[in-house]
């Protein structure tokens, strides 16, 4: 059986069982039949638990997944932005640590970088760390929109480890349990779609057992990490747009709306934009040296998606405004695909580094422009 078919038999059968499996146990499930990070890097991969994959199969395990309808991923902030660091920076002591519960689908990680003062500017961190005399760090500060903060086990922490430093210098990349009850106080913040993703995590000298890449070495390690953010792990997510733009022809279509040539136009715009993504993507999969390479990918998808999401509601017309469902005191925020795609992907041109930020560093690190005064 070739790898598409093993991928696509094996989604299919096991959603079958469970179609809207709860989302911790399906991480388990995907990690027990080898599934989760099929894409990490370095010669010995397997050695971590994972199964190693080409390019081409990680493409194609993409595909399927997008395809098949599976839940979006819990376990994606470990898998695609934990790992490949620790891979990269980590020691092997803690590669053989965190890396094989990542795979097995056990471990959830969440990222704490923005703070209140500190988002796109990211070097003005003020959480602090002190060595705790067991060796490792008391930790002391506020984070704020970490996603999936209330679920994850683990988060890594950007924080200020040389005291009285200021901006890149100074900080380190920390890893912390999540379990700290006194120390650590996670608070869910609402956002527009009804749902809390992302929340406020506050640290009263939590203890953080670990740290990547050296101390005072954070900022090289936490740009390691955006880079990925912003860039490889977006082919996966086209596949996934693919999905959602095939949806919304299927209801241009089905509703008449499809007729109307400035939708027509847009549709096909929107499908041109994703080819050009696609291509951008492969292109620069897995090149390293392209300073530009992951913003110019983060500034195509952010716009793209939103664009989608408008167009979205637009199809659906004006009773695309109206809730699936009465809505309630207790459930005031049923939403239909089309809103709730337009709602969250508001946040597409800010989290990640927003439009302006790309922009800026397109103009700095690859045209050479002068840098912007500060
Ligand atoms: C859905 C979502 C999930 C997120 N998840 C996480 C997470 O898990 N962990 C985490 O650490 N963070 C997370 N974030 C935070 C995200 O990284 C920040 O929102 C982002 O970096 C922007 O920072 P800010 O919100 O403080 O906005 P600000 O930095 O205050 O920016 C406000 C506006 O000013 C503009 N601006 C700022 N500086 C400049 C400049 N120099 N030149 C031009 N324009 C500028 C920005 O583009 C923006 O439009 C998430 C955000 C969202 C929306």
């Amino acid at each position: 059986m070739d790898f598409r078919t093993r991928a696509r038999t094996w989604l299919e059968g096991h959603l079958a069982h469970t179609p809207a499996p709860d989302p911790r146990a399906w991480e388990r499930e995907l990690g027990q039949a080898g599934w989760i990070g099929i894409g990490w890097p370095g010669e010995d991969g397997e050695s971590y638990g994972n199964r190693r994959a080409t390019l081409t199969e990680q493409v194609v395990w993409a595909e399927e997944y997008a395809r098949s309808g599976a839940p979006a991923r819990m376990g994606h902030i470990g898998e695609n932005l934990l790992a490949p660091t620790l891979i990269t920076y980590g020691t092997e002591e803690q590669k053989n640590r965190h890396l094989p519960p990542v795979a097995r689908g056990e471990t959830l990680w969440c990222q704490g970088y923005s703070e209140p003062g500190a988002g796109s500017d990211l070097a003005g961190v003020r959480t602090a760390a002190v060595p705790d005399g067991a060796g490792g760090y008391a930790v002391t500060g506020q984070k704020i929109w970490t996603s999936l903060a209330l679920d994850a086990d683990w988060c890594f922490v950007l924080a200020r480890t040389a005291p009285g430093s200021t901006r890149h210098h100074g900080l380190s990349f920390l890893l912390l349990e999540m379990d700290q009850p006194g120390r650590i106080e996670v608070r869910p913040i609402r956002q527009l779609t009804g749902t809390s993703e992302f929340n406020e995590v506050f640290l009263d000298g939590a203890r953080a057992t670990e740290v990547v890449g050296g101390e005072g070495n954070g900022w090289q390690v936490a740009m390691g990490l955006l880079a990925l953010e912003r860039g490889v792990s977006t082919l996966a997510q086209q596949i996934g747009f693919a999905e959602e733009l095939n949806q919304v022809v299927a209801a241009a279509v089905a509703s008449g709306a499809a007729d109307d040539p400035v939708i027509r136009a847009r549709l096909v715009a929107q499908w041109a934009e994703l080819d050009t993504m696609r291509r951008h993507a492969l292109r620069t999969l897995g090149s390293t040296g392209d300073p530009g390479a992951p913003s110019v990918a983060k500034l195509l998808w952010g716009g793209w998606h939103q664009r989608l999401g408008e167009l979205a509601v637009r199809v659906a017309g004006e009773a695309g405004a109206i809730g699936p469902e009465p809505w309630t005191a207790q459930r005031p925020y049923e939403l239909t695909d089309a809103q709730h795609l337009f709602l969250f992907s508001r946040a597409d041109t800010v989290y990640g580094g927003s439009d302006e930020i790309q922009r800026n560093i397109i103009a700095e690190r690859v045209l050479g422009l002068p840098r912007e005064p500060r």
